[in-house]
This record gives structure tokens, C-alpha cells and sequence, in this order.
């Protein structure tokens, strides 16, 4: 095969998945990991279109500028891991590698040499390859530990072998390099421009596949919360909470307790400190149940300053118990912040498996508002069933 063509083929292909993750990601999904990606497309096209005035007079400054160029690409590759694991990446990893390498390329006769700073270009490549597969790897770790989609735990572990790929061709490039030299045979054979062209269109190919794959998860994962978390506290919705509870009743086979929270004279709050501060103290009672629970329960807004609870208990005292350390949370978070408070009404109810939870709900709201009769800041059990 032939080297030239083979650039050739490397600048098309990178320019193509250039356009189709703009279009196709990164306009719709405005993520920072497309844009980074995007980024090392471009640069990585830019730097093959260099190389090919590798023979011409330019070649003095082309050269060492494809050289810094393609450094770049792999800083942005590294760039694309941090920002899937929320993180950020300063402006050397982009500038202190590249810089280096056009600097060596330039000692090192680039008018004639078409491998000048040859060894310093492999170095970079070796490292920032390695940074972006040891981000990636931590990052598939992180995912599988939290739970996150499978679907996209397969992904990440897909871009971080093709990354741990890349660190080991380059690494054994940078080695023959240093042993043969880049005129040698065998470094020719193994790991020179042929290789290494189709090595980088694999990669690319492969990369670009998965980023894409990733964007549809994570897009899904964004409706999903959407859909069924209240954007005000982070809690389940209403229909979510109905759909979870249902679900845990049906499959468990144990009693639980279902509780209705009401935040008392809430009106008041906006009244007197604005809706921001009404919005900040919902927000804070539901930091509250979130903090106060241990993880078995099932917490949701059901509207306005109205939240229910699905309790592992079939116990009232335990149940009540279970409210005051939400209410004393509630007390302790809002004052550490200086946000208005107010007491809670809860109403209980214990619910069997069988039980219809549309029912439950209903005896526990009314069990709340006899517990707003008898003068609010305190929980009523249910005695009816
Ligand atoms: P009670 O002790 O009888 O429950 O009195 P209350 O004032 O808490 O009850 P009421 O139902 O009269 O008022 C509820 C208030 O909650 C009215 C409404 O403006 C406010 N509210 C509902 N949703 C939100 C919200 O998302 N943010 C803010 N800031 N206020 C809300
Ligand atoms: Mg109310
Ligand atoms: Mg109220």
C-alpha cells in the first residue's frame, strides 16, 4: 500500500466522521466530550493534509507543524475522556506538549527529514494516549459502581481499549524508533506510516461509532430523569412515585407504611420571603427525607408542598419515628442555611401487599389533615384499616 493514498484515506475519513459528529452529535447534544471530539478530528485531519507536502519545500515548516498538530489531536482525545467524566482540562496538556514537539522537529533538519522530532512526537503520543485511556478506564470504573446503563459502560469500555490500543502501538513505535530508527525495515514493517495510517482510521472509526452510541444514552438517561423527577427537588414525580410504589408492594410480600407530608402554613413562607424562598426550603425538605432515609424508601413530590413516602415498615412507631428525624433534619438543614422553615403535618398509613395504593394514599391524606386539625407539626396514623 501505498503511504500517500493512505493519507489521503486518513484526511477523508477523518473528515467525514468530522461532519457526521458535528451534525449528527454535537449540534444536537451541545456536549462538551463532542466538542472535544470534534476538535481532534479536525486537528488530526489537519495534521495528515500537512504531511503531504512532505517532498516540497514546504516541508520545512509542514512538517514540524504536522508534528505539533497531531500532538494536539491527542490532547483533544484526552480532552473528550475528562469532559464524559464531568471533568475539565487545563490549557498545557494542548500547548506544553505541542510546543515541544514542533520545537525538537525544528532542530532536528525538517527541511530534509521528513522524521525530524520523530522520537519526541511518539513520547507525547505515548503519554497523552496513556492520560486519556487511564481517564477512561477510571471513569468505566465510576460508571459500573454507580450503576449507570450497561449500555454505556460498554461503550466507555470499548473507547478505553481502543484508546489502551493506541498507547501500546505508539509505545512500541516510539521503541523501534529509538532502537532502529525510522529508515529501518522493520520499523518500516510494523509501525511506519502504513501501519500507522490504518491503525488511526480503525481508531477513528471506532471512536466516533461509540461517541455516538454514548450521546443516544445519555440523552435517554436525560429524558428518563425528565420524566420522572421533579425539577424543583430532585424527587420522583408523582407518577413515578404511584408507578414505584405499586411495583415495590406487588413484588416485596411485606407490609409497608405509606406517609403524607405537608408542609404547614407553606403559603406563609412565599408570603412573607418571596417564591425563592418557598422554592429553596421544598428543595431543602427533600434534601432532608433523602438524608434522613437510608435507601430502602421511596420518596416523592406529589405536588406543591405535598411529598409521600413509602416506609419499609409496618410498624406506626416506627413509621412515626422514622417522620420526626425527617422534620428534625429538616429544622437543622434549613438553619444551617439560613432558609425559612416550617413545621410538617404527616399522616400514616400501614399498607399491606395487597392493598390498593390509591386507597393508602388516601387514608394517609386524610390521616393528615386530622393531624392539620389537631394543630399541625405532628404525625397521625391512620386507624381505619
Ligand atoms: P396548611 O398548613 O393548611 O397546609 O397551609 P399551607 O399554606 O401550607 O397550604 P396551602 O394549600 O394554602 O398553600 C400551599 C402553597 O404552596 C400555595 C402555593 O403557592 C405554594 N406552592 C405550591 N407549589 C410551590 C412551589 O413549587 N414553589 C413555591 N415557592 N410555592 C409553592
Ligand atoms: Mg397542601
Ligand atoms: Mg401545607
Amino acid at each position: 500500500m501505498d503511504p500517500l493514498t493512505l493519507r489521503v484515506a486518513l484526511a477523508a475519513v477523518a473528515v467525514s466522521l468530522l461532519l457526521l459528529s458535528y451534525a449528527g452529535v454535537h449540534r444536537r447534544t451541545r456536549s462538551r466530550y463532542s466538542m472535544w471530539w470534534c476538535l481532534s478530528l479536525v486537528a488530526t485531519a489537519a495534521a495528515t493534509m500537512l504531511y503531504l507536502f512532505n517532498g516540497t519545500d514546504a516541508q520545512l515548516i509542514a512538517n514540524p507543524l504536522a508534528n505539533a498538530v497531531g500532538t494536539v489531536s491527542a490532547a483533544c482525545t484526552w480532552g473528550a475522556a475528562r469532559a464524559l467524566g464531568g471533568r475539565t482540562l487545563g490549557v498545557w496538556p494542548l500547548v506544553v506538549p505541542a510546543a515541544g514537539v514542533f520545537l525538537a522537529s525544528i532542530a532536528d533538519r525538517p527541511a530534509t527529514n521528513i522524521w525530524a522530532g520523530g522520537w519526541a512526537t511518539l513520547l507525547a503520543m505515548v503519554l497523552l494516549f496513556a492520560a486519556t485511556g487511564r481517564d477512561l478506564w477510571k471513569l468505566r470504573g465510576e460508571h459500573r459502581d454507580m450503576g449507570e446503563s450497561p449500555l454505556g459502560t460498554r461503550a466507555i469500555t470499548m473507547l478505553a481499549m481502543t484508546v489502551s490500543g493506541l498507547t501500546v502501538f505508539y509505545a512500541f513505535r516510539f521503541a523501534m524508533y529509538m532502537a532502529f530508527g525510522p529508515t529501518h525495515e522493520t520499523f518500516q514493517t510494523f509501525v511506519g506510516s502504513v501501519p500507522t495510517t490504518l491503525a488511526l482510521i480503525v481508531a477513528l472509526v471506532i471512536v466516533t461509532f461509540t461517541m455516538t452510541d454514548l450521546s443516544a444514552v445519555e440523552s435517554t438517561h436525560q429524558l428518563r430523569m425528565r420524566a420522572t423527577r421533579d425539577s424543583l427537588t430532585g424527587l420522583l414525580n408523582r407518577g413515578e412515585f404511584k408507578a414505584r410504589a405499586t411495583a415495590r408492594l406487588a413484588s416485596s410480600g411485606a407490609r409497608h407504611a405509606i406517609v403524607f407530608a405537608d408542609l404547614d402554613h407553606f403559603k406563609a413562607i412565599n408570603d412573607t420571603h418571596g417564591h425563592a424562598a418557598g422554592d429553596a426550603a421544598l428543595a431543602t425538605f427533600a434534601s432532608a427525607c433523602q438524608q434522613t432515609l437510608t435507601g430502602d424508601e421511596i420518596v416523592g413530590r406529589m405536588g406543591g408542598e405535598e411529598f409521600a413516602l413509602l416506609l419499609p415498615t409496618s410498624e406506626p412507631e416506627e413509621a412515626r419515628a422514622r417522620v420526626e428525624r425527617v422534620s428534625e433534619a429538616y429544622a437543622r438543614l434549613a438553619k444551617a442555611a439560613s432558609i425559612p422553615s416550617t413545621t410538617v403535618s404527616y399522616g400514616i398509613a400501614i399498607v399491606a401487599e395487597t392493598d390498593d395504593l390509591a386507597q393508602a394514599l388516601r387514608r394517609a391524606d386524610a390521616a393528615m389533615y386530622r393531624a392539620k386539625r389537631a394543630g399541625r407539626d405532628q404525625a397521625v396514623v391512620d386507624g381505619t384499616h
